[in-house]
């Protein structure tokens, strides 16, 4: 599932690609992509106007017009949005949008969980206004941080998911976040010392920074990135394998519904 690092890849790729085009005619192939809106209004209100720039809140990508209203994408699961060359469209294709320069910007999206919809900025404000901080911007201090921590009797992993708290951070990041800073995932963030929290926070920053310059390098050149480029997971989705530090079984544990990887020797605190 895209998080922080995965959304600000397309963001940037779509940067380049779309920013100063305009959307010459829209085509919503699934519904339910743009529900409750229905998809000949989406299709009505992106007409004709210039994307201007290309956002990332938390993991929601932002599509800014210069008539106001802003094409928000939530991918979920398995979206990417993407430009193409006209004409060529893969099979999950969820809505296209031909542009002015003469290419053509899809939602593709395999499993169809992603959502597409067209709001004004005061509607913006209300849908993304109790996301917390941006890790990577200046905002994350860690006064901040301490101040949220201290206030929250969360187990760890779930206050890290917790998009009031961070922007971004999901399953993958929040459990590499906890391995770097040697922090049980199942700890009460109130519990945390001091030291722990600070450790916390400068790991979150850490782990976002590389994983962004690694799902950077993936998303530009999907055919050409060698595995060893790739963001090397500590211990997501290595249930059973070795701590790259210790050596000891990587344990998996169920927290909120989702699985939990951490290392039973370093993350002792
Ligand atoms: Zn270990």
């Amino acid at each position: 599932m895209p998080e922080l690092p995965e959304v600000e890849a397309v963001r940037r790729r779509l940067q380049k690609e779309v920013t100063g085009a305009a959307i010459c005619s829209a085509r919503i192939i699934r519904a339910r992509t743009t529900h409750p809106q229905s998809p000949s209004r989406v299709e009505r209100l992106v007409r004709r106007q210039t994307i201007e720039e290309v956002r990332r809140r938390g993991k929601n990508l932002l599509l800014d017009r210069s008539g106001g209203l802003a094409i928000h994408v939530h991918l979920r699961m398995t979206g990417d949005l993407r430009t193409t060359s006209a004409g060529l469209l893969p099979p999950s294709v969820r809505a296209a949008f031909c542009l002015s320069n003469g290419r053509t910007l899809v939602f593709d999206d395999p499993r169809a969980l992603g959502t597409l919809h067209v709001h004004c900025a005061e509607e913006l404000a209300h849908l993304l206004g109790h996301i917390g901080p941006e890790p990577l911007s200046a905002a994350f201090t860690s006064l901040r941080f301490r101040d949220a921590a201290r206030r929250s009797t969360q187990p760890a992993k779930l206050f890290l998911m917790d998009q009031r708290h961070v922007a971004g951070l999901g399953n993958i990041y929040a459990a590499e976040a906890l391995f770097h800073a040697g922090i049980h995932p199942g700890r009460l963030m109130n519990a945390l010392r001091p030291s722990q929290v600070e450790a916390l926070h400068a790991a979150i920053r850490e782990v976002l920074r590389k994983a962004v310059r690694s799902a950077v390098r993936a998303y530009t050149r999907p055919d050409r990135v060698e595995e060893a480029e790739c963001f090397p997971f500590a211990v997501y989705g290595r249930e059973s394998e070795p701590c790259p530090r210790c050596g000891r079984a990587i344990r998996r544990i169920t927290q909120g519904g989702r699985s939990t990887y951490y290392c039973p020797g370093c993350q002792k605190g």
